[in-house]
């Protein structure tokens, strides 16, 4: 039977009233990081905020955001709790992994999440000078760089950062495949390892910050698959 148009209007208002409810079921957040809540907040916090975000991705229940309301009250200043440090990869941006929103988080990414100057003077401009307090360093499974470097890869630029990566493929003993997906994902570990330790190493700034407990370090492992990140100190 056909419905009458009055009431085809009805059932569609009805549906998308429906569809509209299921939206605003979620959390909104309108609101965004400011002076006060980024100096309230520890590095234990920051570290739980990326895993309760982490755990949102990967369950697709993610906060339901006022970008253009955070956008606003962010105009002015920004006040990060984290930086981020993780890998060129398009699947793997920490404002989608971690389920943050405008002026939560510093993002640095270059191919196989490695470390360099220009890294650590923007890692150094976020935690000294912009108060961030936590740093992640991030790498994730099936990683094209990390799977490169083991398989000696060259190509223009990309041969010399790759050649950052290789302290971490020595780390791991090659096996009948050196480039087998196994060997690879251990090699992703072992290069965030490496770039925790160059951060400790190489900036006295970002040394004497984590020293005094005024700034957390943590490394992580993305699965691409289930979305999860392992996290380790
Ligand atoms: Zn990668």
């Amino acid at each position: 039977m056909k419905m009458p148009a009055p009431q085809k209007l009805l059932a569609l208002l009805a549906a998308v009233g429906l569809f509209a409810g299921c939206q605003t079921s979620r959390p909104l957040v309108a609101t965004a990081q400011n002076a006060a809540s980024q100096a309230a907040t520890t590095p234990a916090e920051a570290l739980a905020r990326l895993k309760a975000g982490n755990e949102r991705f990967a369950a697709n229940h993610l906060l339901t955001r006022d970008l253009a309301a955070q956008r606003v009250a962010t105009a002015g200043g920004q006040y990060p709790f984290a930086v981020v440090l993780s890998c060129l990869d398009s699947r793997t941006s920490a404002e989608l992994i971690f389920d943050q929103g405008i002026g939560d988080v510093f993002n640095a990414r270059v191919a196989g999440n490695i470390l360099n100057d220009d890294i650590l003077g923007s890692m150094e401009f976020a935690c000294k000078a912009a108060g961030a307090k936590l740093i992640a360093v991030v790498g994730h499974s099936k990683c094209g760089a990390v799977k490169g470097a083991c398989g000696s890869v060259e190509l223009g630029h990309l041969t010399g950062l790759l050649q950052r990566i290789q302290p971490a493929v020595a780390a791991v003993p090659p096996g009948a495949d050196p480039t087998s997906t196994t060997r690879v994902d251990a090699v992703a570990r072992e290069n965030v390892k490496l770039a925790m330790r160059q951060i400790r190493e190489r900036s006295p700034i970002l040394a004497e910050l984590i020293r005094g407990g005024k700034v957390g370090l943590v490394g992580g492992l993305h699965d691409l698959e289930s979305g999860r990140v392992a996290f380790f100190e």
